[in-house]
C-alpha cells in the first residue's frame, strides 16, 4: 500500500475486489483520489452515548444496549411492524420498525446494538421509531462522533465504505497538493485543503464540518469560475463593434409595429440597447416567460446590427422554429429592404454561404448549424440564440475559435437561476421581461387520468366548434423522434375518423417542406387540430389555438411541459392545457403537480432544479464545468461571488496562469475544460 498514489485505481486497495470496483465505478469512483472525493451525504450525530435512564423525550440521542425482546406485530394489529426492546442495564427503550419484518433475522435477542434517533414516549414507555442502528460485537467499542453516511451503489455496505474511508482519507489526503496560493487562502480565511478533505469525512464538530465545507465549496466555485473566465477572456485587441442603435431602419420598424412595446419589453430593450452601443461584446441573457414577446426584441437588436452595416445571426433549437422565424422576419424585414436568409443544416446553397462570407449586411436564420465550420461570416455583429439556455461555454468557444466576438443575446423562457447562468455563461448580464402583452388570459391547467382523456377531447371539440384551434402532443416514446412520429401518425389517423375535424400532422421525420406546409395551413386556420411531437415545443405562435392536450404528460420534463403549454394562451381567448397522465414515479407526479400549481416559468425552473438537480438541468455531466459535488449553487451564492471575484483577480494579474504559484490552478482549468469540452484545444 505504501507505494500507491492518488491516481492509482481503488482496485489496488486491500478489500476492494472486482465487484466492489464495479460498484464504486457506478458512483464515479475509479481512483484513490476519486474515493476521497466521495463525500458523505450527511453525518449522523453520534457524539456521545446516553444511558437509557438519562434519555430526554423530544431530543435526538444515541444509546448502546442489548436486545431483550423482539415482537412481530404484523399479525395482531393488521399493520406490519416490529418492536424491539433494548436494555442497557439502566432502563428499557422500545424501538419500532414499520414494514420491516425482515429485520427479525438481524435483531435477535442478545444482539448488541447502537441506536440513534429521536426519543419519544408512548404509554409511559421510552420509544424510538426507525432509529439509525448498527450491530456491534459484545466487546466492540462503537465509533462515536459525527459519523459519515456515504452514497452507496450495488452491494456496497455503509459500514464497509466507512471503514475504507477511515483508512484511506487520513493516509492520502496529505498527498494532495493545495492549488490555492497561500495569500488567497489567508485573505479568504480558508482552511488548508488536505485538512478540509479529512474533516469533510470525519469532523469532530459541526463547526469543523462547516469550515471544511466552506473551503471545498470555494474550491469548486473557483475551479469553475477560472475555467469559464479563462474561456471568455477575449483578446483585448478584438472587441465587438459598437452599434448605431438609433438608426433609421430601427425607427421605421418600431413605427410600423401594430402594437407598442410593453413596459417590460421597453425596460429590457433599454438594457440591451446600452450594451450594443459599447465596443465590449454584449453577453446578455434575456429571460421572459413563454409568450412575453422576446422575438420583437431580437428583431430590434438585429436591426441595430444591420443598420450599422453588420450581419446578424439568429439561432433556433429546431429547424421547424428556424423556419417559423424565417417566415416571420422575411415578412417584416422585406419592407425595410433587409435581406433574410435561411441557412438549413441540409442546404448546401453555396450562394447563401457566399453572401455570408462576403460580409453583406443580412440576417441569417438557422439552427446551431450556423456555427458549423463551413459557414463563414464576413462581418458578424450579433448572434441571437433563441430558447437554448444550454447554449453556452462550448458555442462561445466555437465562435472564439473563428476569431469572432459578436454581441450575443441569449433568449429563454426557461430561466435558470442567476447562479447557474453565471456558471455556464461566465460574465453574463441578465434582463428580464416582466409581464405579458396586454389582454392575455391565464391558461387553465387540468390533470386528467388516462381513463378520463375523453373529457379533454370533448373540450377540443367545443373549441373547434367555436372557431378555435387545438394542439395534441404525442407521448415521448423510446426511439426518440422516430417513435414519437409514429405515435403521432397513429393518433392523427384515429382522429381523422371523427367527422367535422380537419386534422393536421407534424413530426420531425417529415420533410422540411411538408412541415412548413402543415404549419402554414394551421396558421391560416385550414387545420383545426394539429397532432404533433415535441417539435412543437418552442416558439410556434398561433394565437387562435386555445386548447393543448399533452398525451402521457408524465414522460415530459417540466421545462418541456411549460413550453408546450405556452403554445396556447397567446391570444385574447381563454385557454386550457390538459395533462393526460397516470403519474408513475414520485418525480413525474411532482412535475405534474408543479404544472397545475404554477404558470410562472421562473418558479417552475426552480422547482425543476430541486426535483432534478443542477447537473441534469443544464444537461451537463456531474463532473462538468457545472459539476458541483458539495456546492449548492442555489444556497451558496455568496461563496460563488467571492470565488468569481478571486478568479477575476488571479486572471487579471496572470492572464495565462503562467506564474509558478498558479500552476495548481492552471491544472484545475485544464482539467475542468477537458471535462466540459472534450476535444477543445486550449489556446
Ligand atoms: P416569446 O417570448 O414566447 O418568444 P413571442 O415573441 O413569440 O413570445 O410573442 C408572442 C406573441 O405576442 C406574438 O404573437 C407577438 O406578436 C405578440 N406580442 C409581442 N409583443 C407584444 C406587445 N407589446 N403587444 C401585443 N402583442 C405582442
Ligand atoms: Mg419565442
Amino acid at each position: 500500500m505504501a507505494t500507491l498514489g492518488l491516481g492509482d485505481s481503488v482496485a489496488r486497495l486491500p478489500g476492494v475486489g472486482p465487484k466492489r470496483v464495479a460498484d464504486f465505478r457506478r458512483l464515479g469512483v475509479e481512483t484513490i483520489e476519486d474515493l476521497m472525493m466521495l463525500w458523505p451525504r450527511r453525518h449522523l450525530d453520534r457524539t456521545s452515548l446516553t444511558p437509557i435512564y438519562q434519555l430526554q423525550v423530544g431530543t435526538s440521542q444515541t444509546v448502546r444496549g442489548q436486545v431483550v425482546q423482539v415482537h412481530d406485530r404484523s399479525r395482531t394489529s393488521g399493520q406490519s411492524y416490529l418492536t424491539v426492546r433494548l436494555s442497557d442495564g439502566t432502563g428499557f427503550l422500545d424501538l419500532t420498525f414499520f414494514h420491516a419484518a425482515w429485520l427479525k433475522r438481524q435483531l435477535q435477542t442478545g444482539t448488541h446494538l447502537l441506536v440513534s434517533g429521536r426519543v419519544d414516549q408512548f404509554r409511559g414507555r421510552l420509544t424510538m421509531t426507525h432509529p439509525e442502528y448498527e450491530l456491534l460485537q459484545a466487546d466492540q467499542q462503537p465509533r462515536l462522533g459525527l459519523i459519515p453516511v456515504y452514497p452507496l451503489a450495488g452491494d456496497l455496505k455503509q459500514r464497509f465504505v466507512q471503514d475504507l474511508q477511515a483508512r484511506v482519507v487520513p493516509r492520502w489526503a496529505p498527498q494532495t497538493v493545495d492549488p490555492l496560493p497561500p495569500g488567497i487562502r489567508q485573505k479568504e480565511s480558508l482552511e488548508d485543503r488536505a485538512w478540509a478533505i479529512v474533516h469533510q469525512h470525519w469532523p469532530s464538530s459541526w463547526e469543523e464540518r462547516e469550515a471544511s465545507r466552506r473551503r471545498l465549496v470555494f474550491d469548486e466555485f473557483l475551479r469553475m469560475s477560472l475555467a469559464v473566465l479563462w474561456l471568455h477572456q477575449t483578446d483585448p485587441q478584438v472587441g465587438a463593434v459598437a452599434l448605431t442603435v438609433d438608426n433609421p431602419l430601427l425607427t421605421r420598424f418600431l413605427g410600423e409595429l401594430p402594437f407598442v412595446l410593453t413596459p417590460g419589453q421597453e425596460a429590457a430593450w433599454n438594457e440591451i440597447r446600452a450594451d450594443l452601443m459599447r465596443s465590449v461584446p454584449m453577453a446578455r441573457l434575456l429571460q421572459g416567460d413563454v409568450g412575453s414577446g422576446k422575438t420583437i426584441l431580437a428583431a430590434l437588436a438585429m436591426l441595430a446590427a444591420i443598420g450599422s452595416g453588420l450581419q446578424a445571426a439568429l439561432m433556433a433549437p429546431t429547424e421547424l422554429l428556424a423556419e417559423q422565424h424565417y417566415l416571420l422576419f422575411e415578412q417584416h424585414f422585406a419592407a425595410l429592404g433587409v435581406r433574410v436568409i435561411l441557412v438549413s443544416g441540409r442546404s448546401k446553397r453555396t450562394e447563401e454561404r457566399e453572401m455570408l462570407q462576403s460580409g453583406l449586411p443580412l440576417v441569417a436564420i438557422g439552427t446551431q448549424a450556423l456555427l458549423s465550420d463551413d459557414v463563414d461570416f464576413g462581418r458578424l455583429g450579433l448572434v441571437v440564440v433563441d430558447e437554448q439556455h444550454r447554449f453556452g461555454v462550448r458555442q462561445r468557444a466555437q465562435l472564439g475559435d473563428k476569431g469572432l466576438y459578436p454581441h450575443m443575446l441569449v433568449m429563454t423562457a426557461t430561466p435558470i437561476p442567476r447562479t447557474l447562468a453565471l456558471t455556464v455563461y461566465g460574465d453574463l448580464q441578465v434582463s428580464q421581461i416582466e409581464g405579458l402583452p396586454p389582454g392575455r388570459q391565464p391558461i387553465a391547467t387540468v390533470h386528467l387520468a388516462m381513463k378520463d382523456r375523453r373529457q379533454a377531447y370533448l373540450k377540443v371539440m367545443e373549441a373547434v366548434r367555436q372557431g378555435r384551434q387545438a394542439y395534441v402532443i404525442c407521448p415521448l416514446v423510446e426511439g426518440g423522434e422516430e417513435g414519437q412520429g409514429k405515435a403521432a401518425t397513429l393518433l392523427a389517423d384515429g382522429m381523422k375518423q371523427i367527422p367535422g375535424w380537419r386534422i393536421g400532422l407534424i413530426h420531425g421525420k417529415m420533410s422540411a417542406m411538408e412541415k412548413s406546409r402543415v404549419m402554414d395551413e394551421f396558421r391560416r386556420g385550414a387545420i383545426d387540430v394539429l397532432v404533433g411531437t415535441t417539435i412543437l415545443e418552442v416558439g410556434v405562435d398561433v394565437p387562435n389555438a386555445t386548447v393543448i392536450v399533452i398525451e402521457e404528460a408524465d414522460r415530459f420534463g417540466l421545462a418541456q411541459l411549460h413550453q408546450l403549454r405556452g403554445r396556447v394562451g397567446r391570444g385574447s381567448y381563454p385557454s386550457i392545457c390538459f395533462l393526460l397522465a397516470d403519474a408513475t414515479t414520485a418525480q413525474s407526479e411532482e412535475r405534474i403537480q408543479a404544472m397545475v400549481e404554477s404558470q410562472n416559468g421562473l418558479e417552475l425552473a426552480e422547482r425543476d432544479l430541486q426535483i432534478r438537480g443542477p447537473g441534469e438541468v443544464l444537461g451537463m455531466r456531474q463532473h462538468g464545468v457545472a459539476g458541483f459535488q458539495l456546492a449548492n449553487p442555489l444556497k451558496d451564492l455568496a461563496w460563488l461571488e467571492r470565488a468569481r471575484q478571486t478568479a477575476r483577480q488571479i486572471l487579471a494579474a496572470d492572464r495565462t496562469l503562467a506564474q509558478e504559484e498558479n500552476q495548481g490552478l492552471r491544472q484545475w482549468v485544464v482539467e475542468a475544460l477537458r471535462e466540459a469540452l472534450p476535444g477543445h484545444v486550449l489556446h
